[in-house]
Order: C-alpha cells, then sequence, then structure tokens
C-alpha cells in the first residue's frame, strides 16, 4: 500500500491546502522527506462530517453480522499492511519494531473481540416489560428498551499507541461496534502510519458494500481542525487519549456548543504503587527489579506508567530503593515518541528536583549521541513533602517515579486519600498485609478504575471485564472504560418505546425476538446462548 499524503473523506482521498507537513524521525531527529502530507481546514471537517450525517441511518441500521464482518475485513486489511505498516510505524515514533508487532496484534485482536460483541447483541441492552391491562389501579403500558448510537464520533488518535490507540484503535474500534461513522483527527507524531491503516478501513467500507461516510481521515497541523470537529453539530462524542491541557480544551469546546456533547478524554495519571509491608520484607529486591521494568517499558510512556511508589519507612524499603535503583542504572536512554514529549519530560523531571526535600536515588544510562533519548530516573521525598507540593502529582510522561516515604499505615491512608483520581492503583501485598489493605482499599475504591494486585500497572488486558477509566483527571468521565468490551457504552444510549405495535419495532425488542438474543424479559434474564 503506498503512501500519498492525502486525507480520506469518504472514497475520496484528498490533498488538504491547510500547508504541508511531513513526518518526522525522532530517532535520528530529521524529516521523513516523502510524502509531503497536506493538512485540512474547517472545509473537509465540514464534508467529512456531511457524510457521516448522511452515513448514520443506514450504517446503525445493518444487521449485525455485517456490522460484525465490517470489523473484521478491517483487522484483515490491517494485517495485510504487512511489514510496510511496522517500517514506516517505526520511523515515526521510534518504538520497537517488537513492540509495534505486538501492538499490531492488539490492534487486531480489539477489532475481533468488537466483531464478537457485535454478534452476540447484549451490547443492545434488550428489555422488555410487557403492557398489565389489568395492573391496578392503574394499567401498565407496554415498554421496551433498546440501545442506539449516539451519532458520529470523533477520535484523536494519540501518540503513545500508534496502532492500538489511533486511526483503527479502541475508540474507533468501539464506535464502529455501536454502529457510529468516526471521524479520526491523526495525531502528528506519526502521519504516515495513519494513512496506511485509514487506507485499510477506507478499503473495508467499500469492500463491505457500506455507504461513503463511515469513515473519514484528517489531517490538522496547529489546533483549528480538531477544534472544528468537535465544535461541529453533526459530531455526537468524541473518544480522546492525550494531555490533560489537551482534553480538557476539547471539553471546554464540547461543552460550550449549542448541543454539549460527551468528551471521553483520558488524560493523566500517576498510577500509585503500595508496597506493603509484609511484601517488602519478602520480596523488596524483586519487587524493585519488577518496578523498574515496569517503569522503563516502551519507555514509560504509557498511561499506566507507576509513577509514585508509597511505603512505610524503613530497612525493607530501602532494600527496594537499592534494588530499584541498580535495575535502573542498567537501563538504556530510548528514543522518546516526539521531541515535544521528549521536552516535555525533561522539564518534569527538572520540576522534581527542584522541589526542596527530593532526592534523585538512580539514573539509567546516558543517552549519549542518541537522539529525544529519555534517562529513567528515581526519585525519594517523604509523605509530609508530597502533601505539601502538589507539583510532585503531575504526570512526568515517561521513564520516572517517586518513592514516598511514609512513617505509619496511617500515613499512608492519608496520602491515598490526598492523590487524584487514577487509572490503575497497584498493591503489593502477602497475607499478613491483608487488614493494612482493607483499611486502605475503601478509599482506593473512590481513587482508581482498577485495583492489582502484585503485578504492574502498564500492560492493560483487552477483555470483558477490563477496565481503562478512572476518576478525573485520569479521564473525563469515570462511569465508562476506553478499553476492553464495555468501551462501546460510551457511544450508546437507551430509548424506551412504549406502546408501539410489533412491526414498528426494531428488530432487537420485536415481541418474537428474531435476532436470538438474550434478553430481560419482565424483569427476568432470558438467555438464549
Ligand atoms: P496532546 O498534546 O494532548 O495532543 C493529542 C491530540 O489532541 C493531538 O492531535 C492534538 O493536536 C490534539 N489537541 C491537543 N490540544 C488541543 C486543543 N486545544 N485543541 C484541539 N486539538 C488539540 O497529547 P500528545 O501530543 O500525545 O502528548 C503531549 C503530552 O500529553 C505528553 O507529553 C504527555 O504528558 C501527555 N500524554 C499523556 C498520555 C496518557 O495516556 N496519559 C498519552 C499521550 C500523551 P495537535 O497535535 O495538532 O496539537
Amino acid at each position: 500500500m503506498n503512501l500519498y499524503g492525502e486525507m480520506l473523506i469518504g472514497f475520496a482521498s484528498v490533498r488538504g491546502t491547510e500547508g504541508v507537513r511531513r513526518a518526522f524521525n525522532p530517532a535520528i531527529n530529521a524529516e521523513i522527506a516523502v510524502p509531503e502530507f497536506g493538512m485540512g481546514g474547517a472545509a473537509e471537517v465540514e464534508r467529512a462530517a456531511r457524510l457521516a450525517e448522511r452515513a448514520f441511518d443506514t450504517f446503525r441500521n445493518l444487521p449485525l453480522e455485517e456490522r460484525a464482518r465490517f470489523l473484521e475485513a478491517i483487522a484483515e486489511n490491517i494485517v495485510d499492511t504487512g511489514e510496510a505498516l511496522i517500517e514506516r510505524a517505526h520511523a515515526e515514533t521510534g518504538l520497537s519494531v517488537a513492540r509495534l508487532q505486538g501492538e499490531r496484534s492488539r490492534t487486531v485482536g480489539q477489532l475481533h473481540l468488537f466483531a464478537r460483541v457485535v454478534r452476540d447483541g447484549r451490547f443492545l441492552g434488550a428489555t422488555v416489560d410487557h403492557a398489565q391491562p389489568e395492573r391496578q389501579p392503574l394499567p401498565r403500558a407496554d415498554l421496551r428498551l433498546a440501545k442506539v448510537p449516539l451519532g458520529p464520533v470523533a477520535v484523536f488518535g494519540a501518540s503513545n499507541f500508534p496502532l492500538a490507540f489511533s486511526v483503527a484503535g479502541g475508540d474507533t474500534a468501539s464506535a464502529f461496534a455501536a454502529g457510529a461513522p468516526v471521524i479520526v483527527k491523526a495525531h502528528g507524531a506519526h502521519l504516515g502510519t495513519s494513512e496506511l491503516v485509514g487506507r485499510a478501513i477506507q478499503k473495508a467500507v467499500r469492500d463491505c458494500g457500506l455507504p461513503e461516510g463511515v469513515f473519514s481521515l484528517l489531517f490538522g497541523a496547529g489546533r483549528e481542525l480538531g477544534e472544528a470537529l468537535v465544535a461541529h453539530p453533526t459530531i455526537k462524542a468524541v473518544g480522546f487519549t492525550g494531555s490533560r491541557q489537551g482534553g480538557l480544551a476539547l471539553m471546554r469546546i464540547a461543552n460550550a456548543r449549542p448541543e454539549p456533547i460527551p468528551v471521553y478524554a483520558e488524560m493523566s495519571s500517576i498510577n500509585p504503587v503500595f508496597l506493603f509491608p509484609g511484601a517488602l520484607a519478602r520480596r523488596a529486591e524483586a519487587i524493585g527489579k519488577g518496578f523498574a521494568d515496569s517503569l522503563t517499558l516502551g519507555v514509560g510512556q504509557f498511561c499506566t506508567n507507576p509513577g509514585l511508589v508509597f511505603a512505610v519507612d524503613g530497612p525493607d524499603l530501602d532494600r527496594f530503593v537499592d534494588s530499584a535503583a541498580q535495575a535502573l542504572s542498567t537501563k538504556s536512554a530510548q528514543t522518546m515518541l516526539t521531541p515535544g514529549i521528549f521536552e516535555a519530560f525533561c522539564s518534569g523531571t527538572r520540576a522534581v528536583e527542584g522541589v526542596q526535600g527530593v532526592r534523585k536515588v538512580a539514573q539509567g544510562q546516558a543517552a549519549g549521541a542518541l537522539a529525544n533519548a529519555a534517562e529513567a530516573s528515581l526519585y525519594v521525598t517523604d509523605a509530609k513533602r508530597l502533601l505539601a507540593a502538589p507539583e510532585l502529582e503531575s504526570e512526568m510522561f515517561g521513564p520516572a517515579s517517586i518513592v514516598v516515604r511514609a512513617t505509619n499505615i496511617e500515613e499512608l491512608v492519608e496520602v491515598a486519600e490526598h492523590v487524584e483520581g487514577q487509572l490503575t492503583v497497584t498493591l503489593q501485598i502477602e497475607p499478613d498485609d491483608y487488614p493494612h489493605a482493607r483499611r486502605l482499599l475503601p478509599v482506593l475504591e473512590r481513587k482508581a478504575g482498577r485495583i492489582l494486585a502484585n503485578g504492574f500497572p502498564t500492560g492493560v488486558e483487552v477483555c470483558h471485564a477490563m477496565v481503562h477509566g478512572g476518576p478525573f483527571p485520569s479521564t473525563s468521565n469515570a462511569m465508562f472504560t476506553s478499553v476492553g468490551a464495555t468501551a462501546i457504552e460510551r457511544f450508546l444510549r437507551p430509548i424506551c418505546y412504549q406502546d408501539l405495535p410489533d412491526t414498528l419495532l426494531p428488530e432487537v425488542v420485536k415481541e418474537g425476538n428474531p435476532l436470538g438474543l438474550s434478553r430481560i424479559v419482565d424483569g427476568e434474564l432470558i438467555c438464549t446462548r
């Protein structure tokens, strides 16, 4: 598949006229010469949005089997892009080939998962309450609930997952599964990767005989195109992964519209890890090594990176710090996704180093001549300092973390109460720690979307039970997840049909259950499979 530097609007390839941009190779600090990408603006947003609006009713009313096959066709086409996709993504992001191959498998797996979700049909929430004409004192009407997609969705590709959270990533797959057309704003950090994946989707739309407008891909430099997309009246929801600043800006635009819409923004999280005394006594060294691996995985460019470690002070915590410091000192510096992300990492670590009472205890291998390469860092401070210096809780997007020493378990509970909303919280525990863990859990349940034991937060399984979400500021809406099967719920809303003749009802709630779905009927779950 060739690259042309063109946006994909419905079935057309469109060269943008709002300036040009080349992709950038962060590993050699140089632009990638070909192709030149033409940037779009408000006119392209308008064109894509109108097509999406026109495609919406046809797309959402397709048989579930056709929708599922569309998701599978995208997966097949992505696999068919072969090594060209991996090579391009490697050049544009500095991420290793092995990591990108794994990410492509995850992307394909995600599309297959949503195909299964669509076929299963439970996401439609089919619920039937039969009429009760004899009920006293008043009869009950016939009431039937089904979920429908909100409407066209705008997706902002994430810089740190050029495949799994970008053009055909989790937001797009879950929106398509819901029956929503998608318009993606490509992330400027991987324009060529975006075009290749976009063409794979465009081909699937054609091959599956879907209406033009189910998918469009736009390029935009500066903020105008993204702002115009969120503000467009046709767009009914937004999926975003990126900075807190960016997410908040899009939420402001969405809320200021005559018709406000939801922005599902996954923003910043520092993913505290609690090391309990029993676990430290038994496994301090092993936890230190595992922590260093987790912290440096993918150059720390994960929203689940463990940016804070909490533990009660003492010799066992010293053993953990020594082990982590030793492991980190062997980690080589690695190129980050973009010069901007590298700059932000450097200024974040400088800010932490400038806080009184914070000590650097570990440093990874020097970057040397490697461009935009982050060196791992570990800092130590105490709980009182953290409580007094909110800047220590800012996300350092990269391989840096702070160990916070508490004087006792009460202080651990106090810092847990203090931290902002998180995607994850990790507990390193042994059975003798369970009483302490029981005290902390009610606090942590208010703070995080995922609580895990004796592991590390990096590595997010794509499955039915996953929650990749959490209270603000980790996301804009703690009620939903952006990873896993239930991510589809972000793009659905319920409709209740009251006393509609059977012939006018959608198939999902028709009396004869022609789709053979599991449904709740008069309060009872009736399983058909
Ligand atoms: P970003 O700056 O938030 O940008 C993400 C996307 O949103 C880009 O397409 C960007 O467009 C767009 N955007 C941002 N602000 C906007 C605004 N005000 N109006 C319209 N569009 C806007 O995130 P990033 O480029 O991925 O990385 C920057 C920083 O974000 C990182 O250093 C890191 O701190 C954080 N980050 C966090 C996570 C996480 O999962 N927690 C993931 C990635 C990044 P333009 O590129 O055209 O400006």
